[in-house]
């Protein structure tokens, strides 16, 4: 047998020529080092290591090469909302400015997406719109549609308590069954976990702590319990965990879930007005502190924004009437960095819940700086200092819940090895498609 000739660090996927390589210090397998990257032609990662070719060759020098993010939870509002507000152009534009390269929309549009052709009548509303690349999670609150429906959907979603676009939840005594049923189709089911028969309607909400009495830390408590143990085979996730509580009842039973940025760096008491109002609330400082504790050993499998943004007027309503829910697509990734700089937490924590298991519960090829995978990637300069502020954002509304806070935006963001942000700035084309998981039935990959 002939002897192969392989590079001295690399693995090798294939032996012909890279289309060009990116060199610097990069995140790969758990810690940063000097690396090579040769991407092929078609935008996959082909081999890493000491590259000896001749292709076009970039170096970033000080700056750090991750892999880009999945937020695997966003409200565009298409259709049916005010492109003043959000659309899936703007939308998908702030997830390329902050290293997300992966989204995955909900629902929850009006018309809420309940079978087969409103997902793709939506599918047809990314096709040259989408700066990324898109998810389109379904509601399977129409029993007759649901065959259809998950021969076309990315990703179910459920809601136990009403919620914008639809109004009726599965009575808890029926969750069950329906989590049965969704079991039956090789697709992820997230579920926003609140119990409605623990929310207090006797309070008129005031601020953020009148709102955490409202919709109590107990309503997600006893809406996790309702969910565990999961029917099997079901790829269960649950959205938006806010208590450690939680957090350790899904850990023991080995279901995926997130926590958002919000939850984690934003107590009740952070600030008074309406611009604070989500769901669910906004916590006690000291269930926060645990939460974010959790994060940083890495026991919180997901980050994800639940970015949901409203107009500012809408938010200067008094606090009873204004709408639930806060833009942060765009911030999740950069806020969290800047934790990273003030070395509050790891960089392959973050990695891990904001880059690899996001992607792999939407069965991606994405998060990681790995052979095979695509070249989905970002440069970040931790030198570079960034102050947030709504009006600099790309939200259409205007405003952040975190003006001012330190942020570490990345500097480029590759697409299966194309450049679509330089310097800060969108550079790329609008050519973000609709995925699936590789593991969906009839999925093309
Ligand atoms: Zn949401």
């Amino acid at each position: 047998m002939p002897a192969r000739r392989r590079s001295d660090e690399g693995e090798n996927l294939s032996e012909t020529t890279p289309e060009w390589i990116l060199a610097g210090r990069a995140f790969v397998r758990g810690r940063l080092q000097p690396v090579e990257i040769a991407i092929d032609r078609v935008g996959r990662i082909q081999s890493i290591g000491k590259i000896r070719t001749g292709a076009p060759r970039r170096d970033v020098g000080d700056a750090v090469i991750l892999p880009a993010a999945t937020d695997l939870h966003v409200h565009f509002r298409e259709p049916g909302g005010s492109a003043e507000v959000e659309s899936i152009a703007t939308g998908t534009l702030g997830a390329a400015l902050g290293g997300v390269t992966l989204v995955g929309d909900m629902p929850n549009t009006a018309p809420a997406v309940t079978d087969a052709d409103l997902l793709e009548e939506k599918a047809r509303r990314v096709a040259g719109r989408a700066a990324v690349d898109v998810l389109l999670y379904a509601s399977p609150s129409r029993p007759q549609a649901l065959d259809r429906l998950a021969r076309v959907a990315g990703a179910f979603k459920v809601y136990l308590s009403s919620t914008t676009g639809i109004p009726e939840a599965p009575t808890l005594d029926a969750v069950g069954e329906l989590l049965s049923r969704l079991a039956e189709f090789d697709l992820p089911v997230a579920v926003h976990a609140e119990d409605p028969a623990e929310f207090r309607s006797d309070l008129l909400p005031r601020n953020p702590i009148d709102w955490d009495s409202a919709r109590p830390p107990r309503a997600e408590k006893a809406a996790i319990a309702r969910l565990l143990p999961p029917p099997p085979r079901l790829r269960l996730h649950v959205a938006h965990v806010t208590t450690t509580d939680g957090a350790e009842r899904l850990r023991a039973a080995g279901v995926s879930f997130e926590a958002t940025p919000h939850h984690l760096l934003l107590s009740e008491r952070t600030g008074r007005d309406a611009r604070f109002k989500v769901n669910p609330p906004l916590r006690s400082e000291g269930e926060r502190k645990t939460l974010w504790e959790a994060f940083r050993r890495g026991e919180v499998p997901c980050l994800a924004s639940d970015h949901a943004p409203h107009s500012s007027e809408s938010k200067a309503l008094p606090f009873a009437r204004a709408p639930s829910g806060m833009p942060g697509v765009e911030t999740m990734l950069p806020l969290l960095l800047a934790q990273v700089r003030k070395g509050q937490l790891d960089l392959s924590t973050l990695v891990a819940a904001a880059c690899e298991r996001p992607a792999r519960w939407l069965g991606q090829p994405l998060g990681r700086i790995a052979p095979g995978h695509r070249a989905n990637l970002i440069v970040v300069d931790f030198t570079a200092r960034t102050r947030l502020s709504g009006q600099a954002l790309h939200a259409p509304c205007g405003w952040t819940a975190f003006e001012g806070w330190d942020a570490v935006l990345p500097r480029e963001h590759y697409r299966d090895g194309e450049r679509i942000v330089e310097n800060g700035e969108f550079v790329g084309r609008p050519s973000g498609k609709v995925l699936r998981p590789e593991y969906a039935t009839g999925a093309s990959g």
